[in-house]
């Protein structure tokens, strides 16, 4: 008899990092969920309980080595630092009697000991006052989630750490930045999950690596299965699941066809980003990983225009980031940790928030922290001396908070000369536009600083009320909302009064469906993920900005026809 071929399905959701992939998957989940109270029937089941948590146990200790030692020398030191922190977790001798103890004494399941455990540990964190301790109960929850996966192993429930990722679809749960890191080193060709949104880090990093990528898919985890052939359209945010033969043909005469395309972007490389009626726009990239600065072709951008320090604290790289440049602009930003954002292991973070992305985070931290921050500046300020550099402020909302880290940045200065260090005492201090206030305010704010940078994804985040990590409110995620408009035009309106430079840095400026839009509003510099700048580049070149800035100003007001006034500058 012949088999049914099952018939193709499509999903959708929410489009992160584009590009097709075509190919098998490969499932990885994070969550833990499910955890039922079951207590052993017979004094017998206690052995075999054990014996399944020892199993379990090792697995899970193996499971981190290996991950452990795939990683290349390349990558970031704190990566593995995660790691070895999990490992020394997963060996602590009272969290492991104590799950044994469960197991024979309260006669209680190995998972349901390992997950009574956690909630104990939990608890106690609770009770601490240092708060780097208490932060790490989220690496207890890594390892106990790692445990529980490996104890339903036999139960036939899909769980793998991330390896045997190359060449395929990573189909998961959610994927910390770390992860992405891993994946993208293990080669996978795409990445689609149940959680995350369009600016959290881990999608940035996806389009930083050019990993196909689709965030918000309910329930995928349990809708596809290891090895199971899918395409994935990371544009378009769609996934089919049993392709035919036909939309096989089909996305790959696309891939063939965007391959083509990004030949003739490359050609174009070369030449200065000037718009049809002649106005020079300055583009430049947005850096967080050593990695990218090794894929970066420098002579082909006007400089980097956010550093993201939060992934790099070390002096060394600050300098060969600034010497890479050659005497282009490098604008590092200061800490902006908090939020969605991780911690590395030797920065000490903030209390654990009921309102993170409301919390100590950014500047406020940083103000909080002084010695953290002075070491920053002074970091920043010996690499000024190899180049071009300058000091970017995040999450600035209060003039005084720009008057405070000024105050501490010479205060930098003062002791790097007392020490007779090389450093640059030139250097422009810029500050983020990310906080509403701060756009309405922005002329107050011109008077005292060296340029804005417009940070959009946060900006957002903060005028609409929509968490940027949020998978259940992603779909209100509008940077084409009038009030996120009429926000941005008026910091750049700002900045042409009192002739500061204006640039914009969220991830709106490497997404072309807004380039003519903030064209037409007179915005001159933007600072993008580098896979971003070919394709921005070319509209740049055919766009002539005379022709839509009246259409401009009606869809920033609103205009009952905004979407074909979109589609009319677009086109
Ligand atoms: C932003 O908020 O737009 C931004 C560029 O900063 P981050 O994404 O790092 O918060
Ligand atoms: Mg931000």
């Amino acid at each position: 008899m012949k088999m049914n071929k099952l018939s193709p399905i499509i999903l959708s959701g929410l489009s992160v990092s584009k590009g097709i992939a075509i190919g098998k998957c490969k499932i990885i989940e994070h969550g833990q969920r499910n955890i039922e109270k079951s207590i052993l029937k017979k004094n017998g089941d206690i052995k075999k309980e054990l014996l399944k948590f020892d199993n379990a146990h090792k697995s899970t200790l193996d499971e981190l080595k290996k991950i452990k030692n795939k990683i290349k020398p390349s990558v970031q030191k704190n990566i593995i630092l995660f790691l070895d922190t999990h490992i020394l977790l997963i060996n602590d001798k009272e969290f492991l009697l104590n799950i044994r103890k469960r197991i024979k004494e309260s006669r209680y399941s190995a998972e349901w000991s390992v997950h009574q455990e956690y909630l104990n540990i939990k608890a106690s964190f609770e009770d601490m006052t240092d708060n780097y301790i208490k932060q790490r109960i989220d690496d207890v929850q890594h390892v106990v989630n790692m445990i529980i996966k490996n104890l339903r192993r036999n139960k036939n429930i899909k769980n793998t750490s991330i390896k045997n990722v190359s060449k395929k679809i990573i189909i998961t749960d959610d994927l910390s930045p770390a992860d992405v890191l891993v994946a993208f080193h293990s080669k996978c060709s795409a990445i689609i999950s149940e959680f995350g949104g369009r600016s959290s880090h881990s999608s940035i990093l996806t389009r930083s690596m050019e990993i196909p990528s689709i965030v918000g898919v309910k329930n995928i985890t349990k809708l596809i299965r290891d090895n199971d052939e899918i395409i994935i359209d990371g544009e378009k945010g769609i996934i089919i699941m049993h392709p035919d033969k036909g939309a096989k043909k089909y996305y790959q005469k696309i891939q063939l066809d965007q391959y083509k395309n990004k030949k003739e972007l490359i050609s174009i490389m070369h030449r200065d980003a000037i718009t049809k009626d002649k106005k020079q726009i300055e583009l430049m990239v947005n850096l967080e990983l050593p990695e990218e600065l090794k894929m970066l072709k420098a002579e082909y951008i006007d400089g980097i225009g956010l550093f993201r320090t939060e992934y790099i604290y070390s002096d060394n790289t600050y300098k060969k980031v600034v010497q890479r440049m050659s005497g282009k602009t490098v604008i590092f930003r200061t800490l902006d940790i908090g939020a969605d954002k991780e911690v590395p292991e030797n920065i000490q973070s903030g209390a654990i928030a009921r309102n993170p992305a409301l919390g100590l985070r950014g500047i406020r931290y940083s103000l909080n922290n002084q010695i953290i921050f002075l070491n920053q500046i002074k970091a920043i300020l010996r690499a000024a001396h190899y180049g071009n550099v300058k000091i970017m402020l995040p999450m600035i909302t209060t003039l005084s908070e720009v008057e405070h880290a000024k105050n501490l940045i010479k205060k930098a200065k003062e002791e790097l000369s007392s020490k007779r260090n090389n450093f640059s005492d030139c250097v422009d201090i810029g500050i983020m536009i990310e906080v509403p206030s701060s756009a309405v305010n922005a002329s107050q704010f011109a008077k005292h600083v060296d340029f804005f940078s417009i940070g959009t994804n946060d900006l957002v985040q903060y005028a609409l009320a929509i968490d940027r990590v949020n998978d259940e409110v992603n779909y209100l995620y509008d940077p084409f909302n009038s009030a996120v408009l009429q926000l941005i035009h008026n910091v750049i309106k700002a900045g042409k009064k009192y002739n500061i430079p204006v640039s914009l840095c969220g991830e709106m400026a490497g997404d072309i469906n807004f380039t003519r839009l903030l064209l037409g509003m007179g915005l001159q510099s933007f600072s993008m993920h580098p896979s971003a700048i070919p394709e921005i580049k070319k509209i740049i070149l055919n766009s002539d900005t005379n022709k839509f800035r009246s259409i401009v100003k009606r869809i920033i007001n609103n205009d009952a026809k905004k979407k074909e006034l979109i589609d009319r500058i677009n086109s």
